[in-house]
Formats: structure tokens, sequence, C-alpha cells
């Protein structure tokens, strides 16, 4: 793979002139810059620059909206409702995440929900402002249909991913960031644009046969993780992301979606829970010894591990070569 170096400055510098120069305005510019240069800094590949050409391409065929002005309501204490105005969703997580924050510390436990709005980056953000906050999150949305249940070969699921972040008092915060696929579909159209195989089980061909062929996978169905057991959760999260949320399957995001190749429109479930509320005073003392017996463990390590060591990095990052002329391009 050709690769270009890049600052995180100038990631940030590149995204802003493009979403700029397709109409996005200054409050969802910032907010996407945030997300793609945060997604870069962790080594999060397939959420990062990656996925500026279809944030670009949903700008230009009028789906998304880039003046989008996500509204709250809150008539419930417990239930905070953003409406994303049609926009992306991270301008909607960071109007409703500080909400949620002070309702789940007043009453121990609420809920957000996203509707209107397209989701096209990785979910660790808005779980670890919570956990920022000294509070429990969980977060999930759906896609659009790649995965076919456990046992099938027909797309009812998006590749779902789930994200859940433990505050540590004092320490980084523990984050769990997965797809409920085998693989997430930006990973798959990674291996496929390097020519890499991928492991057996990762999805079926276009006739239902088990392939190792990227290129093929895309054109048939991604498997869930861990068979029936990944299939219940990806079930789960079509259920939480879109049936608590009111808003689309992601059968039914497809359906709406107009194929620019740009995210899909959908909704986004999160839960925050204040633990000291919840669990008591000692909590955080409790669940240390847990974590130090996990660590005890010769070969395991936590999940969030890799991401937060990219962080304190520095220096440039190395992207696709080809990625960066196209996003180049889109400058005009
Ligand atoms: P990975 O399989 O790379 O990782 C999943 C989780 O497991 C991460 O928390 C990761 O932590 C952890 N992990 C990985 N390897 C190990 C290990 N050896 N030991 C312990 N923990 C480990 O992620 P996916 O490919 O499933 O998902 C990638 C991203 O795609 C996610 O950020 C997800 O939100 C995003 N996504 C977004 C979608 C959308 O439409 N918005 C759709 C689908 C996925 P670490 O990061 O530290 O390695």
């Amino acid at each position: 793979m050709s690769t270009i170096s890049l600052t995180l400055e100038e990631i940030e510098r590149l995204s802003r002139e493009v979403l700029s120069a397709n109409g996005c305005d200054q409050l969802n510019t910032d907010a996407l810059v945030r997300t793609i240069v945060t997604a870069e800094r962790d080594g999060s590949d397939s959420h990062g620059l990656f996925r500026l050409p279809g944030y670009i391409a949903s700008l230009r065929s009028g789906k998304v909206n880039g003046g989008a002005r996500p509204r709250i309501s809150n008539d419930l204490p417990a239930v905070i409702k953003v409406d994303g105005d049609n926009g992306y969703a991270p301008a909607a997580i960071e109007a409703g995440v500080p909400v949620l924050a002070t309702a789940a510390k007043s009453l121990g436990i609420a809920v957000m929900t996203i509707t209107n709005s397209y989701h096209f980056a990785a979910l660790w953000p808005e779980v670890e402002a919570l956990a920022g906050e000294g509070l429990i999150g969980l977060a999930c949305v759906t896609t659009k249909p790649f995965v076919t249940p456990a046992g099938g070969a027909e797309a009812l699921f998006g590749t779902n991913p789930l994200a859940f972040a433990w505050p540590r008092p004092g320490k980084m915060p523990m984050v769990i960031d997965m797809a409920t696929a085998a693989m997430a579909h930006g990973e798959i159209q990674l291996a496929a644009r390097e020519g890499e195989l991928v492991p057996p089980g990762t999805g079926l061909d276009e006739n239902g046969a088990a392939t190792t062929d990227p290129g093929e996978i895309i054109k048939g169905v991604l498997l869930p993780f861990g068979g029936y057991k990944g299939s219940a959760i990806a079930l789960m999260v079509e259920l939480l992301a879109a049936g608590a949320v009111g808003d689309c399957f992601s059968f039914e995001s497809v359906a709406a979606d107009n194929g620019d190749g740009g995210p899909t429109i959908g909704g986004e479930f999160m839960l925050a829970m204040a633990p000291e509320l919840v669990a008591g005073p000692d909590w955080a003392d409790h669940c240390e010894t847990f974590f130090q017996r996990y660590d005890a463990i010769e070969g395991p390590r936590l999940p969030g591990l890799r991401r937060h060591a990219n962080r304190q990095s520095t220096a440039p990052r190395q992207i696709n070569a080809e990625l960066v002329g196209r996003i180049q391009d889109l400058r005009r």
C-alpha cells in the first residue's frame, strides 16, 4: 500500500476544507472534523478519512442536511430525545450527550434516542465521553443490511456496532466498541482495497457459499460474529436502535436510501448510568479488584488499550495515498 504521512493537524485541515467546500456549515463541520481526527488519532482506520468521500457524496446528492440543527426534547426526565434534523450524527451526539449525562447523574440512569440522523463513524467517542463524566455508557446503531441472521444467507441485520464504556477514576476508562458482524463493513472494504483475504467465517458469496474473498463477500453477505450468539446480539441492536428509538431498522434504512455511497438514515440508542447511585459509594474500588484479576492473567488485554496507546503518539499518520488524492480532488 502506498501511503502519505499526514499530521493530525493536516488531517484536520484537509477534512475541514473538503467539508466546507461542499456546503457543510461550521457547526456540522466542527463535529465531523472532531470525529474524523479522533478516529485517525486512535487508529480507527475504517472510520476516519476513509469515510470522508461518503460524507461528501451525501452532501452533494442533497441527502444529508449539512446545516442541521439537532433539537432536544426531554418531557420525561430519564428520556432524552434528539431529532438530528436530517444531519450527521456527530452534531446530534455532541448536543445530546451533556443533557444525557446530567440526567443520569441526578436520576441514576437515563436513555437517549437519536432519530433522523446519519451515523458513519465509530461509536467509542460517545461512550468514552460518558465515561469521562464518571458514567457507564452504552450505545448502538443499525446500519445497512449487510449481515444474515446465523443459519441463513440473506442480509437483514446491519453490521450493528455496540459500544460500552466503564469509568475508572484516575485511569483511562475501559472501552469496548465492536461491530456485531464477524467484521465491520469498513474493514471488509479496506481488505478488498488492499487485496487481502479475510478469515474463514467472515461471510458468504452471492450464492451463499463460504468465501474468504472480501470482494465476493461485498456482493454476498457478512456473517454475525460468534454464530447464533452474535446473531442474537445483532438482533438486540436492531430492536434497541430502531425499535426502541422509533427509527429505521437496517432494512428500512436501505429502502429509504438514494444509493449515493454515503451513510444511511437511522437512529442511535444510548444509555448512561451513574455507578455510585446504582452500585453504591465503593463501586470503583470494588471494580478495580476485578480489573487487577483480569490483568494478572497472562495473555488477555483489555479492550480499548490499542486505541488508547495509539492516542499517545503525536507522529504523522500513514494514510492511503489514493484516498488522500481522492479527498483532495473533492475540494472543488
Ligand atoms: P475490532 O474487532 O477491531 O475490535 C472490537 C473491540 O475489541 C474493540 O474494543 C477492541 O479494542 C477490542 N479488541 C480487539 N482485539 C482485542 C484483543 N486482542 N484483546 C482484547 N480486546 C481486543 O472492531 P470492529 O472491527 O468490530 O469494529 C470497528 C469499528 O467499526 C468500531 O469502532 C465500530 O463502532 C465501527 N462501526 C461503525 C458502524 C457505523 O455504521 N457507524 C458500523 C459497524 C462498525 P481496541 O480498539 O483497543 O483494539
